[in-house]
């Protein structure tokens, strides 16, 4: 790790798969005399370029841009672009690491990548995403295709960017490659349940969870962070599965609505009208908006943080406990720090690691990929089977692998071995590469 100084996210997503994986290490020793740790820790590629583009006002500004192919040994890099002003390469290498052992658990042929840009979406105009989009394409372009590298959307990129992406990867390369991006829009090739996939999958996967214990959703009180692509469809979910969603966050504070929140209302005033989560309250009665706070503040039974990364301390999970918290499935990727980590696991809490509860995200991509190879398009119900089934099995290899290690219900430690074996088994077949 000392020669990527300054990538705390990083570090911390390497060493929590490293300490999973003593165990294993002691069983297999063909992974210590082919340096599969060392191997498996450093990117195969990484490419970073300049995005200059254009403002409405005719002010340029230069952004930068990252691709991060981390390992292609299941299948073409997979993993999505994320457009946030706090994205640095130690953020990227993070992702793209997590996404090599989450592909690998939904037993799909995808390897794992990640890329983004330090661009600012929000506030800005449809024709400024579109020009910036098309910019980052410009450059992005020469470095992926559908049997090479397969980009999808992540924290600011949604429906919007990805077709705007598409329309300028089809224009440079006059190539109709559906399955070169994933996420598209159903018009052009996109696949019915993606934009539900990840929300939908995490309480699937906290759906497994609960069972193993003898409980359900059904009545049960749950918070999440975030009101993004995975925040809603997790609420939507988990209210079609019986439970009241009372609490959901931005980045600025929180709205409560004690009576279950209106998921309808949430998607029409984020994903048609493009506001702030502080108009909610305008138009429900006895619901507030708590601006500045932190959503881990309102008492749940079940939390699905849905944000981002290192969004809930080991203050806040000591707090998340007292108040009843006996499940946690993490939407986004690593949202729960170390200390958190510690506090859950040690009060007993049921704990689903996002590399394994947000897999449904990427599933549903491979399954779009699958589709426009066939130029096949399944229905909604269809691919929601598809996705159930696959949540279940990962579930399942999880849970028995914990066992099997001799730590019954420590889903972390189900994923990194379950996930770390499997990918280090085929870079063996392969060979030093
Ligand atoms: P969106 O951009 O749709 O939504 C992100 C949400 O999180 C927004 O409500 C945003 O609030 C909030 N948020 C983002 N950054 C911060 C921050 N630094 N502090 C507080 N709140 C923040 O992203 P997604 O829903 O797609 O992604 C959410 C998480 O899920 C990420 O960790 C992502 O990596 C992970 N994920 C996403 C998948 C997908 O299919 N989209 C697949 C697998 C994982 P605000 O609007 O105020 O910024």
């Amino acid at each position: 790790l000392a020669r990527n100084p300054g990538e705390d996210e990083f570090h911390q997503a390497v060493r929590e798969v490293l300490e999973s994986i003593g165990p294993v290490l002691g069983k297999h020793p063909q992974y210590t005399d082919a340096k599969i740790v060392s191997r498996i820790c450093e990117p195969e590629r990484q490419i970073i370029f300049r995005v200059p583009w254009e403002d409405d006002q005719g002010r340029i500004h230069i952004n930068r841009g990252f691709r991060v192919e981390f390992n292609s040994t299941l299948g073409p890099y997979k993993g999505g672009l994320r457009f946030h002003p706090s994205v640095r390469l130690g953020t990227i290498k993070f992702l793209g690491f997590e996404q090599i052992f989450k592909n690998a658990l939904t037993g799909l042929p995808i390897g794992g990548g990640k890329g983004g840009s330090d661009f600012d979406p929000k506030g800005r105009s449809d024709r400024e995403v579109m020009r910036f989009c098309q910019s980052f394409m410009t450059e992005l372009y020469r470095h992926i295709g559908e049997h090479t590298d397969v980009p999808a959307g992540d924290i600011g990129v949604g429906g919007r960017e990805i077709g705007y992406l598409f329309g300028q990867y089809k224009r440079i390369t006059n190539r109709y490659e559906s399955g070169v991006l994933t996420g598209k829009g159903l018009p052009y090739g996109g696949a019915q349940v993606r934009t539900e996939a990840t929300g939908y999958g995490c309480v699937f996967f906290v759906e497994e969870m609960l069972a193993a214990r003898g409980e359900s959703f059904d009545g049960k009180r749950v918070v999440v962070s975030g009101s993004g692509n995975v925040a809603l469809y997790a609420m939507e979910k988990a209210r079609q599965l019986g439970a009241t969603v009372v609490a959901c966050s931005d980045s600025d504070g929180y709205v409560l609505d004690e009576k279950g929140l209106d998921v309808e209302l949430l998607k029409e005033i984020k994903e048609v009208r493009r506001e702030r989560l502080s108009r909610y309250p305008e138009t429900v009665s006895g619901a507030v908006y708590v601006p500045g706070r932190r959503v881990w503040e309102v008492p749940c039974e079940v939390a699905l943080p849905c944000a981002t990364q290192n969004e809930i301390t080991g203050k806040e999970a000591e707090e998340m406990v007292r108040g009843g918290c006996t499940a946690v499935g993490e939407g986004a990727n690593m949202p729960t720090t170390p200390e958190g980590t510690r506090v859950f696991l040690e009060a007993g809490v049921a704990f689903a690691p996002g590399k394994a509860a947000n897999a449904g995200g990427v599933a549903t991509s491979a399954l779009e990929m699958q589709q426009n190879a066939s130029r096949d398009s399944w229905s909604f119900e269809y691919s929601e089977r598809r996705l159930r089934e696959i949540m279940r099995g990962i579930h399942a290899r999880c849970r028995e692998t914990a066992e099997e290690y001799g730590m019954p219900g420590n889903y972390i430690a189900g994923a990194n071995i379950a996930a770390y074996t499997k990918v280090a088994d085929a870079m063996l077949s392969l060979g030093l590469i």
